[in-house]
């Protein structure tokens, strides 16, 4: 039978959103030859989004998609190799870091980075997906501009939908609140600020049935009460969805330390994770600002870290096999 020939880069990017991109610019220019993969959505969380006004340098926004792909052809001005493909498990025992392909292409790295992003929780109804990007977000501090004067609703009753409501009230008319349960989620203090924002109307026991329109906006929502099961309809043109997010992060359990919520924990001021030569950028270790330019902005540091660790390692030859693992408090398996 034939032997795989198992391919080893030297820097394997897992993931295209902007914190991958930006890794690969930086790693392409330090001459670490980096290799993409894109996964199933190239472009990532930014592909789903339609106008971008708040990532510097484009004075006059720009199309989600439209900037997903200037960073691809930048990425690619420097020599990055972009495939597509899907990391379907992972192998860091070491000294060289296993990555696996749609399940059959074996890689093997002296550098792995981590961007593989987080996915919004949606309610699952086909109306919130017909209108998404068109009235519905799962992001109040991208869209929540496009709503000035408005009257908007948010569903979720966490700490993000609690930023996020106090957040539309001040751009908003009116925020309507929609609560599942007879209380919140969120911690005392953002339930505070949101008792205290006149604007935010709380729906307690209430939850969406069906995004209203006129196929190309929004214009209402039909919810429900779930104690008395009494529908109705809210007058809005906006819809959020903060019910939490996913960092994609199954492949590394086991692996990795990640916390209760299943992020990738990396060192203070750094993307390093728990496995030396193994980085993480962007919303897979983000859940507090998941901004496309602070996922750029990891994406660069995770590049430079890759970088000095590859210099460390070829100035000391047992490095690796020595000193693979760093430790930290929570350490889920070494
Ligand atoms: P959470 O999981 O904490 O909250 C999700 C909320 O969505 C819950 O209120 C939940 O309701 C509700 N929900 C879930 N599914 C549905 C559904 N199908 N229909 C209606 N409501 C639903 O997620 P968050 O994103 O809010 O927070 C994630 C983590 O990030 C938390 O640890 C949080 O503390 C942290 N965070 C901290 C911030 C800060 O400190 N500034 C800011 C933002 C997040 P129920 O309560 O009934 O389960």
């Amino acid at each position: 039978m034939e032997e795989q020939v198992i391919e080893h880069i030297k820097c394997l990017i897992i993931g295209s959103g902007p914190a991958g991109y930006t890794a690969a610019i930086y790693a392409a220019r330090a001459d670490l030859k980096p290799v993409m993969y894109t996964g199933f959505v190239p472009g990532g969380q930014l592909t789903q989004t339609t106008d971008v006004d708040n990532f510097p340098g484009y004075p006059d926004g720009i199309m989600g998609p439209v900037m997903m792909e200037d960073f691809r052809k930048q990425a690619e001005r420097f020599g990055t190799e972009i495939r597509f493909g899907y990391a379907t498990s992972v192998d860091f025992t070491g000294p060289k870091h296993s990555v696996t392909i749609d399940e059959v292409k074996q890689i093997t790295a002296d550098t792995v980075i981590i961007a593989t992003g987080a996915t919004a929780k949606w309610l699952g109804l086909e109306s919130e997906q017909k209108y998404n990007g068109f009235g519905v977000s799962a992001c109040a501090v991208c869209d929540g501009f496009f709503f000035k004067g408005q009257d908007v609703a948010i569903v979720g009753a966490g700490d993000t939908a609690a930023e996020e409501a106090t957040y539309l009230a001040k751009l908003a008319n009116k925020v309507h609140m929609l609560v599942r349960r007879d209380e919140f989620r969120a911690s005392k203090a953002m339930q505070n600020r949101v008792l205290n924002t006149p604007n935010i109307v709380i729906h307690y026991n209430t939850e969406a049935l069906e995004v209203l329109g006129d196929d190309q906006a929004v214009n209402g929502l039909r919810v429900v009460n779930n104690k008395t099961n009494d529908e109705s309809t809210l007058d809005i043109t906006g819809f959020f969805v903060a019910i939490g997010h996913k960092p994609n992060t199954e492949i590394f359990q086991g692996w990795l330390d990640l916390d209760d919520n299943g992020y990738i924990i990396t060192k203070a001021d750094s993307t390093q994770t728990n496995i030396k030569g193994i980085f993480a950028a962007g919303d897979v270790q983000d859940h507090i600002y998941r901004q496309a330019v602070t996922a750029a902005g990891s994406g660069c540091m995770a590049a430079l870290e890759a970088e000095r660790y590859l210099a460390a390692k070829e100035g000391d030859e047992t490095f690796i096999e020595e000193d693979l693992y760093i430790a930290t408090p929570n350490r889920s398996k070494v």
